[in-house]
């Protein structure tokens, strides 16, 4: 059960507005675990993509703190809390950081973490320790609802980095999730990790990162146990992941693992930020059972800016087709991103 890293390229001849004729190349890539395709559009580079000469202005929401339900001056009357036994005020603290549940959940607990109480905080700017203690408390949420239900086992962490990627408040958050049925992605990738592991003892994204690393082509830099990489197979543009090798439960990750994650996340954001790009989705999603054989991984994938009337970054082809189509051969994205790993 060898992981295949494919791909092939394939040529568009055309005759350009000029009477010339042009090649343009196109790759397919598979992802080696996901199997699902992807195209690099090389030639869409040249087209301009919209509001990305500079970083894009503060958004207007930037400024109006006051109505802001996520600042600490309307906190506790706008944001709800707990049901009672899950949090013990209703709400949970730790560092900079406060719980509460999602106002509008999409599962049975639903939770949104804030990143301290400063209402906008341009790309690349915060602390880690901010995004740590976030994430801590992000973690010690989904060991109280463990404990209270205990198949609530498809947990996930995720971030809508301003309102181009799906965030409704710029004031900075991250989502908790945990719920007893999966999410597409959390059955796919249960299955696929354990009968890699039952085939070859071993967990799936561990041996995609040693294939990596030998390559090398990918491979950004790395921050305590978490090691950086440009996708091979990108779904999302500049699409970077973090692996935890032989990591497998938020729960059980410790305070200093958090804190390297968080380290990387900083960095990956000034490296959109020299792209001139301000919005992202970031992702981890793990399954907490002791049996899972799912390695902690995060994805983060640009989106296009927020800057007015901008082209959504999802056209025909990645909604109808299925297929993502990006620009940029993810081995330029690492050699672009690597220097700020290594500062
Ligand atoms: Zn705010």
């Amino acid at each position: 059960m060898e992981l295949s890293f494919h791909s092939r390229k394939i040529e568009a001849r055309i005759i350009g507005p000029d009477g010339q004729q042009l090649t343009r190349s196109i790759e397919i890539r598979k992802d080696p675990i996901t199997g699902r395709s992807c195209r690099i559009t090389f030639s869409r580079s040249l087209e301009k993509e919209a509001a990305t000469d500079a970083l894009p202005p503060r958004p207007p929401g930037a400024d109006q703190s006051a109505d802001c339900p996520f600042c600490s001056h309307r906190l506790e009357q706008a944001t709800p809390r707990a049901v009672a036994g899950l949090l013990a005020k209703g709400r949970q603290r730790y560092g900079d950081s406060v719980l509460f549940p999602n106002l509008f959940p999409y599962g049975a607990y639903s939770a949104v973490s804030l990143l301290g109480d400063r209402h906008y905080v341009e790309i690349g700017t915060a602390r880690p320790a901010t995004y740590r203690d976030c994430f801590i408390n992000c973690a010690e949420y989904l060991r109280k609802v463990l404990a209270r239900d205990k198949e609530a086992v498809y947990v996930a962490i995720t971030q809508n980095h301003l309102p181009a990627a799906g965030g409704s408040l710029v004031h900075p958050h991250l989502q908790v999730h945990a719920d007893r049925p999966a999410s597409n992605f959390h059955r796919f990738f249960q299955k696929r990790s354990s009968r890699f592991f039952a085939a070859t003892g071993r967990g799936i994204f561990s041996a995609y990162l040693e294939k990596e690393m030998n390559d090398g082509r990918r491979y950004i830099g790395r921050t305590g146990q978490w090691h950086w990489l440009a996708a091979y197979a990108p779904e999302g543009f500049f699409e970077i992941w973090a692996i935890c090798p032989g990591r497998f439960s938020m729960c059980e990750l410790r305070a200093e693992e958090w804190h390297d994650l968080a380290s990387g996340v900083i960095l990956a954001q000034r490296f959109f930020r020299s792209l001139n790009r301000n919005a992202y989705n970031l992702g981890l999603l793990a399954v907490e059972r002791p049996e899972s054989r799912l390695e902690l991984r995060v994805s983060l994938k640009v989106r296009a800016n927020y800057a007015p009337w901008v082209r959504s970054d999802f056209t025909g082809y990645e909604l109808m087709l299925g297929d993502m189509a990006t620009f940029v051969a993810p081995e330029q994205t690492a050699s672009r991103a690597r220097p700020f790993w290594s500062k």
